[in-house]
């Protein structure tokens, strides 16, 4: 049986149970890892297991008590989860220490200093910590450095690289690995109810998914399975023709819906896919032998075979889909943003020499 439902992520339960064993889960914490391979719900499951008043050995939460039943509802007054606002570019830093007419009588540093109200102990959970602007780094050093006893605050990113110096050296890195394909099949399975007649596409969502329980559900529409498999023609295609990559994958976002956060999901798979795409040949251009890299992804493998541009060129296209997936972070106008990476994947030589 799976750790409250989740998979893939043993190792750092492991470590948790041996701290706990020696009642030593406190302080602060930076969780870091790809999109989507579960993260928060990881700090959330860790954060129910600590407020239970009676858990069982490894973590486990009883399930039956007033602390669980709250965590339950996701009512718990001891589990406090801040995350970016849709509409922002960064975590506006009245959520951490209050508003100019309520510094440090509100926020998520203010709250952490109180008693834990049902008597246990209070965990806060700061999503989307690559987010964290300069100012809002700040207010949370001194909680970092010495959070109030037997307090846990769990900071969720992405990448070491997007996290100040100021937060990572004061907190415990813990990182998480993307979820093995099999495991992505099996979760998916088990939230779908698996049917004769969804194991084909489950089997293409787990091993397009990248390690990426998010994007891997995704993958279960049929149009955005589709789509992948286009875009990876796109690519495959030299020379690359932009116009059509922007017209299609515009289309693509569009087709979400009107709110922003599915066109958002859209394009980050478009672009996470894209890298994925670009690794595998770069992989392919730098060897010799010519026998080519190994790859789950049946789309992504016939794609590279087709693909026949070199190794510096593939490199150029990791590193400028790389900057567009930071600019979809900071939430930048999407049909502007599409169309400035296209236009640039079209032209492998031109930022190298400038
Ligand atoms: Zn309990």
């Amino acid at each position: 049986m799976a750790w409250q439902g989740i998979e893939g992520h043993d190792a750092v339960l492991e470590r948790f149970i041996q701290a706990d064993e020696r009642g030593r889960v406190a302080g602060s914490f930076l969780f870091i890892g790809p999109h989507g391979v579960g993260k928060g719900t990881f700090a959330l499951a860790l954060a129910k297991a600590l407020v239970c008043e009676s858990p069982r050995p490894g973590l486990e939460p009883c399930g039956g008590c007033r602390s669980c039943l709250q965590s339950a509802a996701g009512t718990h007054p001891d589990i406090d989860i801040v995350r970016k606002p849709e509409d922002r570019a960064t975590i506006p830093i009245e959520l951490l220490i209050g508003d100019a007419e309520h510094r440090m009588r509100e926020g998520l540093c203010w709250r952490l200093l109180l008693k834990p109200a049902l008597g246990g102990r209070k965990v806060a959970i700061l999503l989307d910590a690559d987010h964290l602007s300069e100012e809002a780094a700040n207010c949370l050093l001194k909680t970092l450095e010495e959070p109030p006893d037997n307090a846990l605050i769990i900071l969720v990113g992405t990448s070491l690289e997007r996290q100040l110096p100021t937060i990572r050296s004061r907190c415990q890195i813990v990182r998480f690995r993307p979820l093995a394909t099999d495991a992505v099949g099996r979760i998916l399975a088990s939230e779908t109810g698996q049917t004769e007649l969804n194991e084909a596409s489950l089997k293409m969502a787990a091993a397009g998914s990248g390690g990426s329980l998010v994007r891997a559900r995704l993958l279960l529409d049929q149009e955005v399975a589709s789509f992948r498999d286009r875009l990876m023609g796109l690519l495959a295609t030299r020379p690359l023709r932009g116009v059509d990559l922007a017209r299609d994958t515009i289309a693509f976002i569009e087709a979400a819906g009107k709110d922003a956060p599915p066109r958002r999901a859209r394009l980050r798979i478009v672009l996470e896919s894209t890298v994925e795409f670009y690794r595998a040949a770069l992989q392919k251009a730098v060897q010799f032998d010519g026998a080519g890299p190994t790859i789950a992804d049946a789309s992504i493998s016939s794609a590279v075979t087709r693909w026949q541009g070199d190794a510096d060129e593939a490199a150029a296209a990791i590193s400028r889909t790389l900057d567009a997936l930071d600019a979809l972070e900071r939430n930048a106008n999407l049909t502007i943003l599409i169309d400035a990476w296209t236009a640039i994947l079209e032209q492998p030589r031109l930022a190298q020499s400038a």
